[in-house]
């Protein structure tokens, strides 16, 4: 397919982007996927980030509208058991496996191979990152690419380029707003000195640590590795302003030392191998106001793009429901009234949208609450 011949221009190769690409391709409807990673190899930022759980009403139904249900089975890790402790490492809750069978985990990386490997290799456009997206005077939408090239023409361009999306300005003036709150996150591989104490501990499932408002989190992978997170809270420019953010043990060290200071060694010695590198990831929201837009011709937005929140397990399988909702509606009204499939798309996400959203400001007060965990299990119980 020709760039001239793709009616719909999706911005993004993330699990939003990809997953309307592929059913886009199911519906023989002309599309192209804009990305600004180089290729699927070089993921960027997105390999840096570990296991997600695939919800069965959002993100399994999106997958079986796909056709990549069984695919998904196959790879998916079912039984995989939650530990809940508290920062002296006592165990609060155990989930056992057999009770989350319903959410399945994946590594990341694997979703968004199953995907790529469900679409054809041309019909993503990689390192063309967008620099803006304009609406001109004849009411059709321009995309900029970084590289000079403008592109034009389609009849809808749908942002899929999550938190900090280019086509959001748009539809909404709104601007994502820290949280206050910070993830670092790195993998534990094979090789790692710390490697067997943390599978030793961790073992084949997700190991979540609460205390003071902090969080150290440890997710297995299933390629042997592991996936760290820490979190706490810190003001916003801390990494820019910090020399820590170049120098990784200095990093550690720092934590360990101020952020972990009453946390049982057991704990900290998990996160403190010294030579690890780690993305640092300042966590964002959109806020109420954003997602009360009215319909725009000619562009929309799914995913983080539209409903950006702090980490709470429900943005990817959203992210996914958000394209299996906005295909459905392209199929039923067909290409020549795209406009009233995005107004139907739009009525259903964004109620949807509110509500994850206001989840995660409840994650953020009670995940990064100064008497977590009890506060965060007690606001569990009553919600
Ligand atoms: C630390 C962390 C942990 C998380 N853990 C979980 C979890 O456990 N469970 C869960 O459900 N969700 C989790 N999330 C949220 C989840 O990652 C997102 O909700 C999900 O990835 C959204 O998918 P998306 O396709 O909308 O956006 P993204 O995954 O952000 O994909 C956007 C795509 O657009 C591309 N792009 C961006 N800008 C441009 C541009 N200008 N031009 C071209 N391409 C561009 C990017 O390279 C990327 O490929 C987590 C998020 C973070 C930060």
């Amino acid at each position: 397919m020709t760039l001239s011949q793709a009616r719909i221009a999706i911005i993004g190769a993330g699990p939003a982007g990809l997953t309307l690409a592929r059913l886009l391709e199911l519906a023989k409807i002309a599309y192209v996927v804009f990305e600004r990673d180089e290729s699927a190899a070089l993921a960027g930022e997105y390999s840096s980030s570990g296991t997600l759980d695939i919800h069965e009403k959002l993100g399994q139904s999106a997958l079986k509208e796909a056709g990549l249900l069984d695919k998904f089975q196959s790879i998916a890790r079912y039984d995989v058991p939650t530990r809940i402790v508290d920062a002296q490492g006592k165990v609060i809750v155990m989930i056992p496996g057999e009770s989350n069978t319903h959410k399945p985990e994946i590594a990341r990386k694997d979703l968004r191979n199953l995907l790529l490997s469900s679409i054809p290799d041309k019909a993503i456009r990689w390192g063309c990152k967008v620099e803006d997206v304009q609406k001109d005077n004849d009411g059709s939408v321009s995309i900029h690419l970084t590289n000079g090239q403008v592109v034009s023409g389609f009849l809808l361009v749908v942002g899929a380029d999550g938190a900090w999306s280019k086509v959001r300005k748009l539809i909404t003036s709104e601007k994502p707003q820290y949280s206050g709150t910070h993830f670092f996150t790195t993998f534990i591989k094979p090789e790692d000195p710390t490697y067997t104490s943390v599978a030793s501990v961790v073992e084949t499932g997700n190991y979540l640590a609460m205390g003071n408002g902090r969080q150290i989190f440890l997710h297995y992978l299933g390629d042997r590795s592991y996936h760290l997170s820490v979190g706490l809270k810190l003001p916003e420019n801390w990494t820019s302003s910090s020399m820590m953010f170049h120098d990784s043990s200095a990093l550690w060290k720092s934590l360990l030392q101020n952020e972990f200071i009453e946390w049982t060694q057991e704990l900290t010695k998990l996160i403190s191998s010294s030579n690890r590198s780690f993305r640092s990831w300042p966590l964002y929201s959109t806020p109420e106001k954003s997602v009360d837009w009215k319909h725009i011709p000619g562009v929309t937005l799914i995913g983080d793009a539209a409903h950006l929140t702090v980490p709470t397990g429900e943005g990817v399988n959203n992210a996914l429901y958000d394209s299996a909702e906005l295909a459905r509606q392209i199929i039923k009204c067909g290409i020549d009234d795209l406009d009233s499939a995005v107004i139907i798309y739009e009525k259903e996400m964004l109620p949807r949208a509110l509500k994850a959203i206001g989840k995660g400001k409840w994650y953020t007060e009670h995940f990064f609450g100064a008497d977590t965990p009890q506060s965060f299990l007690q606001a569990s119980m009553k919600s």
